[in-house]
């Protein structure tokens, strides 16, 4: 899946905000979000970085905002 050593410059965390977007707007397309919120209203608080933005993709609860996940 990944390629990595093909780019030798890449950014780590460039490439987590892409795949955090990424999950972001796949966790959002499935249900009616509040446009005046930051985070989806079922977002749960993420205890690595106190962040209300946990929410769980495919049984797996990932942090919207560090990236943070577990999948159970
Ligand atoms: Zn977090």
């Amino acid at each position: 899946m990944k390629t990595i050593g093909m780019l030798e410059s890449a950014e780590p965390d460039q490439h987590q905000q892409a795949f955090l977007q990424e999950k972001r707007r796949e966790f959002e397309s499935r249900q009616v979000s509040e446009p005046d919120d930051d985070y989806p209203s079922s977002a749960i608080l993420c205890k690595k970085c106190q962040t209300r933005a946990v929410v769980n993709l495919d049984n797996c609860l990932t942090c919207l905002n560090c990236g943070e996940s577990k999948c159970s």
